[in-house]
C-alpha cells in the first residue's frame, strides 16, 4: 500500500481561494505543470525561490508514492518586454545588445539554470519542454480558438477576444478582476494597437522585418504570443484537463488567466483543477526583481561574492532557509535571517549524525509514532514545511537528550526515527550538508570562525590576554571582530 492512501493531502487552491481536500484525476498518478524561466539572464534568488517551492511538493508527492509527471517548461521565445503584448522579445533584445544568437542567449541561461538547480540539489522535471520546440502545436492551438470564435486576425497577427470570450465564460476568475474594471484601468495604447479592445492578448505576432526569431504561420512569419506555450504544452504533456498547476503569485494574471481563458476557448475545459501560487522572495523588504535590480543571484550567495551578506551560504542553508517560511508567504531575505538558519540546519544535521552514535535500550522516553504522524500531518495540510521543522526540531531536542542520558530509545523507534528524519531531511525538504562552497571567502570564514571559538573558550577560562591578542591580531591582518547579543560577527577591511 502507498502511502498517499494513509495521507490525504490538502492544497490551497488559487482558484477558489480555499484549502481543499486532493483528489488526482487518476489515482496514484499526478499531473503537475509549472511555469519555468525565460531564459534572458541569469535567475535570481526570487525566480529560485518559487522553483523550489515547487521542488518540495514534487518530491513530497513522489515520497507518498504518487507516480508524478512533472512538466517545467523553458520560455526561449514570445516573452515580450511588456504584459500587454508591447516591447521587444527579451531574448532578441538580449540577442541584439549582445550581438549574438538568440539560441546562444537560450542555451547561455538554460545551462546557467540547470547548474544553479543542480547545486541547490532539484530533482529534474519529467519533461522540460521548450516554446520554440512546440510552434506546430502552438498553430494548431490558434487555429482552434479562431474556429470556435474567440481569435481574430488583424495584418498578420492574432488576437483572443477577451470580451466574446467574457460573453459565455468568466474571465478573470483566478485573480479575481471583472473584465468592467480592466476595461476601467487599461489605457489604449496610443491607437497603435490592431486589437479590437485592449485587453485583448496576443496569440500570434506577425514579426518585424529586423525580429530574428520568426515562423512561417497561416496568418504571417511571425512568433507566438507567451500565454500560449504554458496553454499547449501543458495540453499534450498532461492531457486537456490536469491535477496541479503552479507558478509565482505574479504570473496569475495575466499570464495563468489567459491560459485558462485559452484552454476553455479551444477545448471548452478548465485545464487545472489545484492552482497553486508560491509567494514573492524579498531582499531587505522589498521584492526581489530583474526589473528593479533589486536581486541577488544564488552564485552570488554561495560565493559570499555580494554587497548585501556578510558571509557565503552553503546550499542546504539556502534550502533550510526557503523552507522556514510556508510557500504562501512572503519571503524577507536578510543577512540575520540566513545567518539564523545556517545554525538552525547545522543543528539539524548534527542532530541527525548523532543518530549513528545512539545506544538503543528497552523503552523509549518519547512517543516517536506520534511524531513521525505530525511531521506527515504538517506536510498534509498544504505543505507546510515550517511546521515540519518545528517537529524536526523536536526530535533534535529529544536525540540530544538521549545523548546526555536524559531520555532513552528502544531499537524500535530508533529506526524509525532514524528512517523518518531521514525521509525528511534529505527526500523531501531536499536538504545536504555538503561541504560549504569552494570560494576563498568560504574557507576564511570557516578559519575566523575556529578563532572566534577559541577566543570564546580564551575568555571561559578568563584567559584575557589571549582572546584580546587574536582580536587584535585578526584585526591587523584585517579582521574586525565585532562582539553583539547574538555572538561574535566579523568582518573584512
Ligand atoms: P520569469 O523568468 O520572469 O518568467 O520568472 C520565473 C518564475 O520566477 C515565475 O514563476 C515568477 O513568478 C517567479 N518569480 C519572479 N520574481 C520572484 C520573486 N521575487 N519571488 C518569488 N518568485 C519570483
Ligand atoms: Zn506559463
Amino acid at each position: 500500500m502507498q502511502l498517499y492512501t494513509s495521507n490525504p493531502i490538502k492544497i490551497y487552491n488559487s482558484l477558489t481561494g480555499k484549502k481543499e481536500d486532493f483528489t488526482p484525476i487518476n489515482e496514484g498518478h499526478i499531473g503537475m505543470y509549472v511555469c519555468g524561466p525565460t531564459v534572458y539572464s541569469n535567475v535570481h534568488l526570487g525566480n529560485v525561490r518559487t522553483f523550489m517551492s515547487f521542488d518540495m511538493v514534487f518530491r513530497y508527492l513522489k515520497h507518498l508514492g504518487y507516480k508524478v509527471r512533472y512538466v517545467r517548461n523553458i520560455t526561449d521565445a514570445g516573452h515580450l518586454e511588456n504584459d500587454a503584448d508591447a516591447g521587444e522579445d527579451k531574448i532578441t533584445k538580449k540577442a541584439r545588445l549582445e550581438q549574438i544568437e538568440p539560441m546562444e542567449v537560450v542555451q547561455r541561461y538554460t545551462v546557467d539554470f540547470h547548474n544553479i538547480l543542480n547545486t541547490l540539489n532539484f530533482l529534474p522535471p519529467s519533461i522540460e519542454p521548450t516554446a520554440t520546440g512546440h510552434i506546430i502545436e502552438q498553430i494548431a492551438l490558434i487555429q482552434k480558438i479562431i474556429d470556435n470564435g474567440f481569435g481574430y486576425e488583424v495584418n498578420g497577427s492574432v488576437y483572443f477576444d477577451v470580451h466574446k470570450f467574457n460573453e459565455t465564460n468568466e474571465y478573470g476568475k483566478l485573480s479575481k478582476r471583472k473584465l468592467e474594471d480592466l476595461i476601467h484601468n487599461t489605457r489604449a495604447l496610443d491607437g497603435q494597437s490592431d486589437k479590437k479592445n485592449p485587453q485583448d492578448f496576443a496569440l500570434w505576432k506577425k514579426a518585424e522585418p529586423q525580429h530574428i526569431m520568426r515562423w512561417p504561420s497561416p496568418w504571417s512569419d511571425g512568433f507566438p504570443g507567451w500565454h500560449l506555450e504554458c496553454t499547449a504544452m501543458s495540453t499534450k504533456y498532461l492531457g486537456e484537463q490536469f491535477d496541479i498547476h503552479g507558478g509565482g503569485m505574479d504570473l496569475k494574471f495575466p499570464h495563468h488567466e489567459c491560459e485558462i481563458a485559452q484552454n476553455e476557448a479551444a477545448i471548452g475545459k478548465s485545464p487545472v483543477n489545484y492552482w497553486m501560487h508560491a509567494n514573492m522572495l524579498e531582499l531587505n523588504g522589498a521584492r526581489m526583481s530583474k526589473s528593479t535590480g533589486n536581486t541577488v543571484n544564488p552564485d552570488e550567495l554561495l560565493s559570499g561574492e555580494n554587497t548585501f551578506f556578510t558571509k557565503a551560504f552553503a546550499p542546504g542553508v539556502i534550502r533550510f532557509f526557503n523552507a522556514q517560511a510556508s510557500y504562501r508567504s512572503v519571503l524577507d531575505l536578510t543577512d540575520e535571517g540566513l545567518l539564523a538558519s545556517e545554525k538552525g540546519f547545522y543543528k539539524l544535521m548534527d542532530g541527525i549524525a548523532l543518530l549513528n552514535s545512539i545506544t538503543a535500550t528497552d523503552n523509549s522516553t518519547f512517543d516517536v509514532s506520534s511524531w513521525k504522524q505530525k511531521c506527515y500531518d504538517a506536510m498534509n495540510d498544504d505543505f507546510n514545511s515550517p511546521i515540519l521543522i518545528a517537529h524536526l526540531f523536536e526530535a533534535v531536542k529529544y536525540i540530544n537528550q538521549i545523548k546526555d542520558q536524559k531520555a532513552t530509545i528502544s531499537a524500535t523507534d530508533l529506526a524509525l526515527l532514524t528512517t523518518t528524519m531521514h525521509a525528511f531531511v534529505y527526500d523531501v525538504l531536499g536538504l545536504e550538508n555538503v561541504a560549504e562552497t569552494n570560494s576563498g571567502s568560504d574557507k576564511l570564514a570557516g578559519a575566523v570562525e575556529v578563532l572566534i571559538k577559541l577566543r570564546q573558550e580564551a575568555r571561559a577560562n578568563k584567559d584575557f590576554a589571549m582572546s584580546d591578542k587574536i582580536r587584535d591580531e585578526l584585526a591587523d591582518a584585517g579582521i574586525v571582530l565585532k562582539d553583539g547579543k547574538d555572538g561574535t560577527t566579523f568582518s573584512v577591511n
